[in-house]
């Protein structure tokens, strides 16, 4: 018996309601395989937590998440509480804390989405980005001085490191040679933004040496946006720097019908510390607390953990039978147009992996 100890962390909004429907689902693989079990250590880190504490996670908060196989993460976000506290005291902490710098972020309309693009068939849209999650223009650093006075200045300093590009396009290429296109879009602004990006470019090119079988072309990020919509089919595997990719990857949740269905995971390649899975989108403060959250995204996440522990067969159960369900209209929730539940959604995909 093989026992995977589990982080969950649901923080705020609808990532309450969606991580324990994911803990559902978890245990509906572990009751059908008996070689397998899973261990949830919970967290209440948040919002709540902030309130009670000062902050959103204990200072030595990762202490415990180090022993864990995987962390599965739901939104860290308040209504009453500035974002960048509540992102920057919790998932960052993490991100930042466990050197997780591949931000991986799958992207496919699933059986039974619409997709809001005309003329695209699901074959057409089948991408992977690739999100450089460690510096870049989420790095931290600037500041901010004359608060207040009218000669007030603030500044974000965008940088990257050689070391975090190779390490970050090294991990892209090895990606597009694992899928069957083999190919490699890398994304930049060169052109405008004349330093860091520049030296991103002459890494690619070094870089893809390495890759003789992979093929590759370098498309700047603005007009990234318009080939995502016009020619879908021209991208496959695509990488990029933190803020390019947080832009991009929003665009493609949507392009692939919801951003309540996209997945995403902060990977530690190198398998020093724990890895998270989350559901790309926040905590939703329209719907929250009223049961409408879809929970595919968080399902899906559960795929590419399960994937990243090294459990192909239970990954690929679990996406047969997501596909399943969102193949079927009548279990479609609100963000897709339909009148389903997020619960009703649990049950179909646990009542589905119990007939699998
Ligand atoms: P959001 O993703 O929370 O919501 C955007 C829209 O999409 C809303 O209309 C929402 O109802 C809908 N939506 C999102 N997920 C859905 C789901 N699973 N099912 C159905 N509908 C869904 O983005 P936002 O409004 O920009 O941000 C709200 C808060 O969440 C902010 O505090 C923000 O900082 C935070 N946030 C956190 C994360 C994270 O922790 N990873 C990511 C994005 C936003
Ligand atoms: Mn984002």
């Amino acid at each position: 018996m093989k026992t995977y100890r589990i982080a969950s962390i649901p923080g705020d909004g609808i990532g309450k309601e969606v991580v324990p429907e994911g803990e559902k689902v978890l245990q509906a693989l572990a009751a059908k395989n008996q070689d397998i079990q899973f261990e949830f250590q919970h967290f209440d880190w948040g919002g709540d937590y902030y309130r009670a504490h000062g902050v959103m996670m204990p200072a030595d908060g990762l202490d415990p998440l180090r022993k864990v196989d995987a962390i599965l993460f739901g939104s860290a976000g308040d209504p009453n509480i500035p974002d960048h506290i509540t992102l920057w005291g919790l998932r960052l902490k993490i991100c930042q804390g466990f050197d997780q710098y591949a931000n991986v972020r799958p992207t496919r309309i699933l059986p039974g989405i619409q997709t809001p693009l005309k003329n695209c068939t699901r074959d057409q849209l089948d991408w992977v980005i690739v999100r450089e999650n460690s510096e870049g223009e989420y790095a931290g650093l600037g500041g901010r001085a004359h608060q207040g006075h009218p000669i007030e200045v603030a500044s974000d300093m965008s940088i990257l490191t050689r070391v975090g590009v190779e390490r970050i396009q090294r991990y892209a290429f090895r990606l597009a040679q694992s899928r069957p296109r083999k190919h490699l879009t890398v994304i930049t602004k060169s052109n405008a933004q004349r330093h860091g990006m520049v030296m991103w470019d002459e890494i690619a090119v070094q870089i893809a040496k390495e890759f003789p079988d992979v093929t590759w072309d370098k498309e700047l990020v603005d007009a990234a946006t318009a080939r995502m919509v016009n020619r879908p089919e021209s991208l496959d595997t695509v990488v990029a720097t933190n803020l390019h990719a947080d832009v991009l990857s929003d665009l493609a949740a949507a392009l692939a019908g919801s951003l309540g269905i996209a997945p995403t995971g902060n990977i530690d390649p190198e398998r020093r510390y724990p890895s998270m899975f989350e559901p790309i989108h926040g905590s939703a403060f329209d719907i929250m607390g009223k049961g409408l959250a879809n929970p595919i995204g968080t399902f899906w996440s559960i795929v590419m953990m399960l994937e990243h522990l090294q459990e192909p067969t239970l990954a690929k159960l679990l996406m047969q039978v997501i596909e399943q369900v969102t193949a079927n209209p009548s279990l479609h929730t609100r963000d897709l147009g339909g009148k389903a539940m997020m619960t009703e959604v649990t049950q179909a995909v646990c009542a589905g992996i119990e007939r699998s």
